[in-house]
């Protein structure tokens, strides 16, 4: 065998080695350097695998309502004396009690927003994680969970509803189950004219429930995106509780900043 062969030979066998060697210190380095898993707000790349992908630094700059005094009702923030937020004061709630774990505005609103209509549905799985990690801090006790519904047009048209996959992420990390039991006939989001009872009435029209589980003594979690009115949880602990549902509870990742009673509906401040 010629010398040249021989050299040949010896090339192609560390060629050989060194490429398995490269796969494995890939194989490693992805494992402790994970890319492609990012900030969700910044972008940058995390050092390593989180549930939750926010960088240190970001995680801070979300804006939090739990140091603050809150309506026992609906959660929004409230000055002053008392316990109950203007709106929870002037309406009885048909939930038990709603919470959210951020104040939508800022960061968190961006976030929201990049999650609803920029194609995300893996953000979910960050946030999921969030509203898992705040039900396990309260003493809810809660057999089973819902969420706010969407009419099929608008699902086709965003690929996916948002609460929807929240509810089944967060289901995940509980282990708690999912009932897929709302729908929602007709689209109601061009209502921003009508007043807050007209809404309710026409969301009262619009949702229903499709499955003839039984839900009677049963504590059920209702899970969206944001909280504005609030009229949306409303109207469906409303409607579980025609079935029977003992309580309802609802969380949300974000709740509009004070809400403002006047004659048209609700004003943010
Ligand atoms: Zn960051
Ligand atoms: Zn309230």
């Amino acid at each position: 065998m010629s010398k040249i062969k021989i050299c040949e030979e010896n090339c192609e066998k560390n060629n050989i080695k060194l490429s398995l060697f490269n796969k494995i210190s890939k194989i490693f380095c992805n494992l402790l350097f994970p890319k492609g898993i990012k900030c969700l707000l910044c972008g940058r790349d995390l050092s390593k695998v989180q549930e939750i992908e926010f960088c240190e630094n970001c995680f801070k700059k979300l804006s939090n309502f739990r140091v603050k005094k809150l309506c026992l009702k609906c959660g929004d923030e409230i000055n002053g004396d008392g316990n109950f937020c203007l709106v929870c004061k002037g309406k009885p709630r048909n939930f038990e009690m709603a919470r959210s774990i951020f104040k939508y505005e800022g960061e968190v609103r961006k976030l929201i927003v990049k999650f609803k209509f920029n194609n995300c549905p893996y953000m979910s799985e960050t946030f999921g994680a969030l509203l898992a990690n705040y039900y396990k801090e309260t003493d809810w006790e809660i057999d089973a969970v819902v969420c706010a519904p969407m009419s099929i047009k608008r699902k086709r048209k965003r690929g996916y509803n948002q609460a929807e996959l929240l509810a089944k992420s967060f289901c995940e990390k509980t282990g708690l189950k999912f009932l897929d039991i709302l729908i929602k006939a007709k689209d109601t989001s061009q209502q921003s004219k009508l007043s807050y009872s007209e809404r309710q009435t026409n969301l009262q029209k619009s949702i229903r429930i499709v499955n003839d589980v039984d839900l009677t003594n049963k504590n059920i979690l209702f899970i969206d995106d944001i909280f504005t009115t609030g009229a949306t949880a409303d109207i469906c602990s409303l409607i579980l509780k025609n079935k029977n549902v003992k309580k309802v509870y609802v969380l949300t990742l974000a709740h509009t900043p004070l809400q403002i009673p006047t004659e048209k509906g609700l004003l943010s401040k």
